[in-house]
């Protein structure tokens, strides 16, 4: 078959009953036909039908308008179009492309081959090239379907989007002038494509769902093209309204995009990262992972950009933010006045509550001003793992023991979660060491020993770590008549008193 016709049939694809393995390309040398200049390009010697089934078929263009290479450029004059094109220019049309061709620029400094120059450059070039040669409303609504696939690639998605709007706009107007329902079938798949990647999930579906009830019909071709092209169009319908998730297009389409992000993003400087986080056209998955990075390079630097993540409008953005934040370590202090605000918000989520949490006991001591944060919380909190974690803060952080003291022996008189008792008698050990409240308490939790850990172990630690001033107490106990206790005790003292 003519190789050309690839490019401008999809008819021709479809159909086609060569099936080889592998995509071939070679390279010719062709004369341009606005300047007589000598340019080597690449020409398809063989492709496979596979080609049919790759994800750009969600947006309606196919192999090879997917591929740098189809795109001619001279290097001379610059005339720049699809390769069936390149030798086909209508010699009446020479002096207006020279004439338009006359103020294009196109920046070849950095490449060696044509195909080397970004699509979206020369597709621009080859747009004003096709405007002096008369095509028509289908030619156009395939072009802007490809000028987004790679603006997409180019991650110009802002334009993509105006691409995609004029490729609907001519997809809605070739409708309205072709009333075959053949054509309309073929035309509302394009529609509904445009749509499902403009976002518009819903008239995309409304789209699809009226091109499945049409049979695709072009009086140009035999009975069986023809139904093999209907064939298709219907499975692809199918594929776009399967409710299953994995197989839904935009999805799969979306991941890829993702996945290129991803790879460039591992490339960038700090700086390149931060910047990313605050444009529009990260994706989502793409600014979590940034956050992460962020975090884990443990830089003050960062800091305003966190800052930035907290707050942020996407709740996905701030939770994984907070999530992550505890891995900053004391450098978050940096952060507390935000940490504070997002605690005092109403309705806040236990998730988010216990990262915040969890933040605050990693930073220590210097987060003294949130104490009287966390201690609201403990009083007003149902839950138990927020409230061990609330608890094993206050622990962590170790001061104010006249305001956390009386609250921790309130809580373990009557708390009979093990967890909450655990980090209440830790807490008690670290911030105790300022009042002789504690003390008889941590003596009194020696018995304890079931669960694990056990906290007879943390209330000695707790009793350790007050040091001397525990010594008259522990000597009373030494006349426990339990003996666990004495033993205990006795361990306590010989320890403190080597110190
Ligand atoms: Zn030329």
């Amino acid at each position: 078959m003519k190789v050309y016709r690839l490019i401008f049939s999809f008819i021709a694809i479809v159909t086609c009953s060569v099936n080889l393995s592998a995509i071939m390309w070679s390279l010719e040398k062709m004369k341009c036909l606005v300047c007589k200049q000598e340019n080597h390009f690449n020409v398809i010697s063989s492709y496979g039908s596979y080609i049919y089934h790759r994800p750009s078929k969600f947006q309606y263009v196919f192999w090879p308008l997917t591929d740098p290479r189809v795109l001619y450029s001279c290097k001379k004059c610059n005339l720049t179009c699809y390769m069936g094109d390149f030798q086909r220019i209508p010699s009446n049309k020479i002096d207006a492309l020279k004439n338009i061709l006359s103020n294009v620029e196109i920046p070849r400094e950095n490449t060696q081959r044509y195909h080397q120059i970004s699509m979206v450059t020369r597709l621009n070039v080859a747009k004003k090239v096709y405007e002096q040669l008369n095509k028509d409303d289908f030619f156009w609504c395939k072009f802007y379907r490809g000028l987004a696939y790679h603006l997409d690639e180019e991650e110009k998605y802002e334009q993509a989007k105006k691409a995609r709007i004029k490729a609907l706009q001519l997809a809605k107007k070739i409708m309205a002038a072709n009333d075959s329902p053949g054509i309309q079938k073929k035309m509302l798949v394009i529609s509904g494509a445009m749509r499902y990647f403009l976002d518009d999930e819903k008239n995309a579906k409304r789209d699809f769902s009226k091109a499945l009830q049409l049979t695709f019909q072009d009086s140009k071709e035999n009975e069986e093209n023809n139904k093999s092209i209907d064939r298709y169009l219907t499975n692809l319908l199918n594929e776009y309204l399967a409710n299953d998730e994995s197989s839904n297009p935009l999805k799969k389409q979306g991941v890829i995009l993702v996945e290129k992000q991803l790879k460039k993003s591992y490339r960038k400087t700090t700086p390149e990262l931060i910047d990313d986080l605050q444009k529009d056209t990260t994706f989502l998955p793409v600014k979590i992972h940034i956050i992460r990075c962020l975090i884990s390079e443990e830089n003050v630097d960062v800091i305003p950009a966190l800052q930035y993540a907290i707050h942020h409008h996407n709740q996905k953005i701030r939770t994984v933010t907070i999530r992550y934040l505890a891995g900053l370590g004391t450098k978050a202090a940096l952060l507390i006045p935000d940490l504070i605000h997002v605690l005092n918000k109403p309705k806040l989520d236990q998730k988010t509550k216990y990262f915040i949490l969890k933040t605050l006991g990693r930073i220590g001591t210097k987060a003294e001003p949130a104490i009287d944060y966390i201690v609201t919380i403990i009083r007003n909190e149902n839950n138990p793992e927020t409230k061990s974690e609330a608890l094993r803060a206050l622990g962590r952080i170790g001061k104010k023991p006249k305001t956390v003291v009386p609250l921790l022996l309130e809580i373990l008189d009557y708390s009979t979660d093990h967890e909450v008792r655990l980090f209440a008698i830790e807490a008690l050990g670290s911030v105790g060491k300022d009042t002789q409240a504690a003390i008889p308490y941590l003596i009194k939790s020696l018995a304890e020993v079931n669960g694990y850990p056990r906290i007879s172990d943390c209330a000695a630690e707790g009793l350790k770590n007050i040091g001397e001033q525990s010594i008259p107490l522990l000597r009373q106990a030494l006349n426990s008549h339990d003996r666990n206790i004495r033993e205990q005790v006795a361990e306590i003292i010989r320890k403190i008193e080597n110190e």
